[in-house]
């Protein structure tokens, strides 16, 4: 049987677009809004499910414990849990044919865009694979290309989609929200989203060559963190091979990606180490 895998954020869903709702702090909306990443995913699954393929869903935000699983329908499989080897793609492997990027947003810096960050809000500026400024979708997609698997599809708000539509051009996006700053948007309803992405899902699945775009870049990599303090940076120097490219930017090269994306959760760990939340 044909499976996708759907990694699924938060910050790109429709009626999304405060951090409280983001959980950082736990209180009522996070609640509210965890109820609408189950009901985006449920409309992929049901797509991926018309399409005669299993989704392997992978619950991609914060702690990545956000979706409760009975009220996940269809024909699926839930990756869920912190400290995931694969973190955000954790699931998928060279079994997979496609991956859909659900709820994502885009990379930090980006102008009107709805919490636009990269991994981590506190401590990273910018990340860098080979020169070229990458968000979460570049990231997760070259562990895709990695094994071989094509992005097929993405979803999020209207800046967002517009950013991921340079990368990846021939995949398939649904806009849930136009964005108007990084805390807001304007919505659809969720109804007309969800059939969106329930047909958007079916048609990807059913014409991978049509919307597939394998994200790979070629060995050597060279990955480039900008931190936001240059604590930050001297830290990860302590790790053998990190090289210092500037006073708050740290490299390193390898021709292995899934290590070089492994070591990038090293580094986010000890950047957060460091950093003082009341100082920032
Ligand atoms: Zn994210």
């Amino acid at each position: 049987m044909k499976k996708i895998f759907v990694t699924v954020d938060l910050e790109g869903i429709g009626g999304i677009v405060s951090t409280r709702q983001a959980g950082i702090v736990e209180n009522a909306l996070y609640h509210e809004a965890r109820l609408l990443m189950v009901e985006e995913a449920n409309a992929v699954i049901e797509g991926i499910n018309q399409a005669g393929a299993l989704a392997i869903v992978g619950d991609s935000h914060g702690n990545q414990l956000n979706m409760p699983i009975e009220r996940l329908k269809g024909d699926f499989l839930l990756c869920c849990g912190d400290d995931k080897a694969l973190s955000m793609m954790d699931g998928i492997d060279e079994t997979c044919s496609g991956v859909i990027f659900l709820g994502y947003h885009a990379r930090f810096g980006t102008p009107m865009s709805v919490m636009d960050h990269t991994y981590s809000p506190s401590t990273l500026r910018e990340l860098r694979i080979n020169g070229i400024p990458v968000g979460e979708a570049e990231i997760n997609a070259e562990v895709a290309g990695y094994y071989g698997v094509p992005v097929l599809m993405a979803s999020g708000d209207s800046t967002t989609m517009a950013q991921f539509k340079k990368s990846f051009p021939t995949i398939e996006t649904v806009e849930v929200k136009r964005s108007t700053g990084r805390f807001s948007a304007i919505c659809l309803p969720v109804d007309t989203v969800r059939e969106r992405l329930r047909e958007a899902a079916e048609k990807v699945t059913e014409n991978i060559e049509q919307y597939g775009f394998l994200y790979k870049t070629e060995a050597p990599i060279t990955m480039e963190y900008v931190w936001n303090t240059a604590a930050m940076a001297e830290i990860c120097m302590f790790v053998p091979g990190v090289f210092r490219v500037d006073e708050r930017t740290t490299a390193y090269v390898c021709d292995d990606y899934i290590q070089a994306f492994k070591l990038f959760a090293v580094f986010r760990r000890l950047a957060r180490s460091v950093a003082d939340k009341d100082y920032l």
